[in-house]
């Protein structure tokens, strides 16, 4: 089937890394997959085809490997795309939202206009580990009055539970990972 050739693809142009950032963590590095034109043009057209199938208004990428993904498949999708940035990077007014990592805290922020009423909001992120990140932009997004119709990631680590974690917040919206 397609869908098991595509995931085949994806799978074989991820590098692991061991020890990175830190030891005893394996790093998912997805520059291969975004240096082969055939398997980074693949992703993208799926990623366009989950925002076309969740009847996506607008596309959010999560600083920063979110964005290299999410910025063309809106662009596929014709739709508009939407950083959600880490705290402090945005000019506009904005809305933050903090979250606890394994260490300390962090804090991301999506312009205050950047959605208009009636959006329906697909979040878009290379890797769900243990689903804080994701978590966190669900929160923000729908503080500014903004649906979530999906989650998107390229990939998702299923022994760190983030699927599990962010089933209360998906309220229904699907989580797909390629
Ligand atoms: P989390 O909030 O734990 O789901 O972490 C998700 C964010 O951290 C994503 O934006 C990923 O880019 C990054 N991340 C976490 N773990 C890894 C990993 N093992 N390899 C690559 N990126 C990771």
């Amino acid at each position: 089937a397609a869908g098991a050739e595509l995931r085949d693809l994806l799978i074989s142009r991820i590098r692991d890394v061991q020890d990175y950032p830190q030891p005893g963590v394996v790093f998912k590095d997805i520059t291969p997959l975004l240096a082969d034109p055939v398997a980074f043009s693949a992703l993208v057209d799926a990623l366009a085809e989950l925002c076309r199938k969740h009847a996506a208004t607008k596309v959010v990428g999560l600083e920063a490997r979110g964005f290299i993904l999410a910025a063309p498949a809106a662009a596929r999708a014709h739709l508009g795309f939407v950083p959600v940035r880490k705290a402090g990077k945005l000019p506009g007014p904005t809305l933050a939202q903090g979250y606890d990592l394994e260490y300390g805290s962090a804090e991301i922020e999506v312009h205050a206009d950047a959605f208009g009423p009636g959006d329906r909001v697909i979040i878009i992120d290379d890797v769900l580990a243990t689903g804080g990140t994701a978590e966190a932009a669900l929160d923000l997004i729908r503080r500014t009055g903004a649906s979530v119709v999906g989650v998107s990631v390229l990939l998702e680590l299923g022994f760190l539970a983030g699927r599990e974690r962010l089933a209360p917040q998906l309220k229904g919206a699907p989580l797909d990972a390629l």
